[in-house]
């Protein structure tokens, strides 16, 4: 009796369903991970993902390895690959964690149906959720399509429970199947862009692990006030270690219940805020699971005849971080530089793509999930489609950040596109959110001349958003 533990997103050991099951038969597993990006398709990982992927499996081998045990690494077809390592293994159970993405819900739903079939024994498990989405509807078992309502659900619902433990000792087979290298499936880029990910991030169990618990003592008690402030560092930066499963949210949830055991009434309204966020990445896949249509069209029906903007300048521009709005242009160099950017500034860069410029969202969600190493069809898409208006409880589209007050209010220094726009560094505060209003003298001791060392805005503010209105009533009007 040999048990395949398919890894998936869910790159841990602890707290880990599947890995907990094939530990308790007591007898032999095989602990595997294919690459089938294809399979994806059209949502295979991004380069920046890929560049985590490789990170996080390196780290699960090392894991596997300190325990006695191995990760069987292939590539290729994932039925083929499985039906070989049944055979050549002897297995007769499978185990896996489930994961909520259409194309792969589909073909999991035929794998199952197919290993099943020829006797093999296959359980799959909810390693990625505190409720999966099929177990929440409304009153009227619909799917829900505004955040508070699902929010109260949630604390009607049994508690996630304590996570799982990480399993002491690993029962490993007589013998190993082949695998192939890590580097054999090259998730590592070919021009190497991503220097500056190295810098940011350590991916893995114990990284995350780590982050969770830096993050309990130092910032959780000061979260609500300090989460929308991109110059601090003030929240969890667990998204990609969520993503890959790294961590569980069942295991934030219980550590931070555990904190919260001992705090008073304005650190438990504090960290209130972080669970909020948690559940947000749960709303997110009860929308992608229930409206599995939105990755690519707008939920609100009405935004199909949205008249968006071709513009591969614009375009560009806002990707390279060179429209000339110093918060834009910061959030958009952070993003290529570390493979992550802070929610509030997502949401600016976001909603200028999408408004000011009049670009699809599609467009901009394409351009975050291959540069973001916390890409998720879920919560890119709901983020996508909430700053755009046309998703569910979203922002309405005729509200449109100005990308100036927004950099006055939530990065009031300047310290966070300083760092990411150092040619605006020695620019005064009072300027640093709209350099083309310094006077030239200014801009000149600040060894600034606005179109060759730092673009002029691409567009003009109150311009775009008057297009961006004008665009929405056109919409209505039709
Ligand atoms: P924290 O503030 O510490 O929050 C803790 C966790 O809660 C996060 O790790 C995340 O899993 C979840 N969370 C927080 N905010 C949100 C949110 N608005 N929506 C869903 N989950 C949330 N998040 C991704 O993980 N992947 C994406 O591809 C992604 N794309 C986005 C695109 C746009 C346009 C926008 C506006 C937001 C997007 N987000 C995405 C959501 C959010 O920006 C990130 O989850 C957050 O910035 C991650 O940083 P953190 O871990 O420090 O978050």
């Amino acid at each position: 009796m040999t048990t395949l533990v398919w890894f998936r997103q869910d790159l841990r050991l602890g707290d880990n369903p599947a890995l907990h099951h094939a530990c308790e038969t007591g007898q032999p597993f095989i602990p595997v991970y294919i690459d089938a990006p294809d399979e994806e398709k059209p949502w295979q990982p991004g380069g920046a993902s890929r560049w985590w992927l490789h990170q996080s499996l390196t780290s699960l081998q090392e894991s596997l390895q300190s325990k006695g045990s191995r990760l069987i690494l292939r590539h290729g077809a994932t039925l083929e690959t499985l039906q070989k390592l049944i055979k050549e293994c002897q297995v007769t159970q499978v185990v896996w964690n489930r994961r909520y993405e259409p194309a792969i819900i589909k073909r999991d739903e035929k794998i199952k149906a197919i290993l099943k079939e020829q006797g093999v024994e296959v359980h799959s498990f909810n390693g990625a959720l505190l409720h999966e989405p099929m177990a929440v509807k409304n009153k009227e078992g619909r799917p829900y399509q505004v955040f508070t309502p699902l929010w109260k659900a949630y604390q009607q619902l049994p508690s996630p429970g304590t996570p799982l433990p990480s399993p002491k000792e690993l029962t490993i087979p007589k013998q190993w199947p082949a695998s192939v290298t890590l580097e054999s499936l090259r998730l590592l880029p070919r021009i190497p862009w991503d220097q500056g990910f190295y810098t940011s991030w350590k991916p893995g169990e114990a990284s995350a692990l780590q982050r969770l618990k830096t993050f309990c003592q130092a910032t959780a008690e000061s979260y609500r006030d300090q989460r929308d402030l991109p110059g601090l560092d003030g929240t969890s930066r667990l998204s990609p270690a969520l993503h890959f499963g790294e961590i569980s949210p069942r295991q934030i949830w219980h550590q931070v219940q555990e904190l919260r055991a001992a705090l008073d009434k304005p650190g438990l309204e504090q960290t209130e805020v972080y669970l909020k966020e948690v559940v947000w990445r749960e709303f997110a896949y009860h929308l992608l699971y229930h409206f599995p249509h939105t990755p690519t069209e707008p939920l609100r029906t009405e935004f199909k005849s949205f008249p968006w903007k071709q513009h591969a300048k614009h375009l560009r521009a806002w990707q390279q971080g060179q429209t000339g709005y110093p918060i834009v242009d910061a959030g958009m160099r952070q993003l290529w530089t570390t493979g992550w950017m802070h929610n509030r500034v997502r949401m600016v860069v976001a909603s200028f793509l999408v408004k000011h410029l009049l670009l699809p969202w599609q467009d901009g969600a394409a351009w975050f999930w291959d540069t973001l190493v916390d890409a998720d069809l879920a919560s890119n898409t709901m983020g996508w489609q909430w700053t755009a208006g046309c998703g569910a409880d979203a922002a309405p589209y005729f509200r449109v950040f100005n990308p100036m007050s927004q950099g006055e209010r939530f990065d009031s220094e300047g310290i966070y596109v300083k760092t990411w726009v150092p040619e605006l560094k020695a620019l005064p505060t009072q300027y640093i959110h709209a350099p083309w209003t310094a006077p030239s003298n200014t801009l000149r001791d600040a060894g600034i001349t606005l179109g060759t060392t730092y673009p002029r805005p691409i567009i003009e503010h109150n311009e775009g958003r008057q297009q961006a209105l004008e665009a929405y009533a056109s919409m209505r009007g039709k």
